[in-house]
């Protein structure tokens, strides 16, 4: 099973969607490995949005994602890198498809309520931006006979 990470951003926070979010997630059949309310720093936002740390409108996204704490979830399931992204929507939010976290319940391009991971590979190096090994937890969720055919277990 692959994980990924989610962030649950500011607007998410303020907005009371937080649980809004995690329920889109379990209710999809994909398991909580790891949970926790954080603030970001300068720093760890640099090294997280490096691929558009030079853009023009990045300092926008510094202080939107540092104005509130954020809510970071590791989630784990088959292929879930993908599965998540596709949950979550486009970036621009008032463009996502309905029925999509960002198409249901936002309107803009930089307050579009998640984060997700794009690649496994970036799952990777995530996860281990966000969470601590001992912040993670391994454990059997009784509901994958019913979430998953016996050959994708
Ligand atoms: P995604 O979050 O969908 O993977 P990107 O990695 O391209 O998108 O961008 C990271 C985040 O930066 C976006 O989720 C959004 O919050 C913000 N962002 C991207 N493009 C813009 C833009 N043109 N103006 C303002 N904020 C933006």
């Amino acid at each position: 099973m692959e994980r990924t990470l989610v962030i649950v951003k500011p607007d998410g926070v303020q907005r009371g969607l937080v649980g809004e979010v995690i329920r889109r997630f379990e209710a999809k059949g994909l398991k909580l490995a790891g949970l926790k309310m954080m603030t970001l720093d300068e720093a760890v936002l640099r090294e997280h949005y490096a691929h558009i740390a030079d853009k023009p409108f990045y300092p926008g996204v510094e202080s939107f994602m540092r104005g509130s704490p954020v809510v970071v979830l590791c989630i784990e399931g088959l292929q879930c890198v993908n599965a998540v992204r596709l949950l979550c929507g486009i970036t621009k939010a008032r463009e996502a498809d309905a029925g999509t976290i960002r198409g249901d319940l936002a309107m803009s391009v930089a307050c579009n309520v998640v984060h997700a991971s794009d690649s496994s590979e970036n799952a990777v190096k995530e996860v281990k931006r966000f969470f601590k090994p001992d912040e993670l937890f391994t454990y059997d969720k009784s509901e994958y006979m019913h979430v998953y055919g016996a050959d994708e277990r």
